[in-house]
C-alpha cells in the first residue's frame, strides 16, 4: 500500500455501486452481547467503568473519559425515563400514517447514554419528558436479537 498524497483524484481506483446495498453494518463485540442479553434475558444491559464509575448504555469497549476497557456489565432493569421525544405523523415515504407513532429518547439512571424506542399504551397528549417508562419484551419465542426485541416501552403508573 501506498502513503503517497493523492494529488489526482480521478486516478483513483474506484467501484460502482449502491451505498445502501454495498453497506453493512456490524453490532460490535459490546452490540452483539447487548442484543443477546436482550434475546435470551430480557435485560437491558450497560457497561461500567470499574475506574470512574461511568455506566454505558448501549455498552461499548472502552470508557470515553478515561480509556479503561468495560468488563463489568450491568442490568440496568427495565424503567427508565423520557429525557426527549417527538411525535412521527408519516412514514418515511411521506404517507400518513394510521395512527401517531411516539419516539423518544429513554435514559436509564446513573447511565450515560440511552436507547431510542417507542412509546406505547398511550396517546401523545400524555407524554411528557421525564415520564417514567418501562420496556415492554416480546415473547421470548419472537425474539431476534434487535432493539425491536423490545415492542416498546410504556408508561409506568
Ligand atoms: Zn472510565
Amino acid at each position: 500500500m501506498s502513503l503517497d498524497k493523492i494529488t489526482n483524484p480521478p486516478q483513483l481506483r474506484h467501484w460502482l455501486g449502491d451505498m445502501e446495498a454495498d453497506y453493512i453494518y456490524t453490532l460490535g463485540v459490546a452490540g452483539e452481547r447487548f442484543f443477546k442479553e436482550i434475546k435470551e434475558n430480557g435485560r437491558i444491559m450497560g457497561a461500567k467503568c470499574t475506574c470512574c464509575n461511568k455506566i454505558y448504555v448501549p455498552p461499548r469497549m472502552y470508557c470515553e473519559k478515561c480509556f479503561s476497557k468495560l468488563e463489568k456489565w450491568v442490568d440496568l432493569g427495565k424503567k427508565g425515563i423520557i429525557h426527549t421525544f417527538t411525535v412521527a405523523t408519516i412514514d418515511v415515504d411521506g404517507n400518513k400514517l394510521e395512527k401517531p407513532v411516539i419516539y423518544a429518547l429513554i435514559k436509564f439512571e446513573g447511565a450515560c447514554g440511552g436507547i431510542i424506542h417507542k412509546i406505547g399504551e398511550t396517546t401523545p397528549e400524555k407524554v411528557k419528558i421525564d415520564m417514567k417508562v418501562e420496556a415492554i419484551f416480546k415473547p421470548s419465542h419472537e425474539r431476534k436479537a434487535s432493539i425491536n426485541d423490545i415492542q416498546h416501552f410504556k408508561p409506568t403508573a
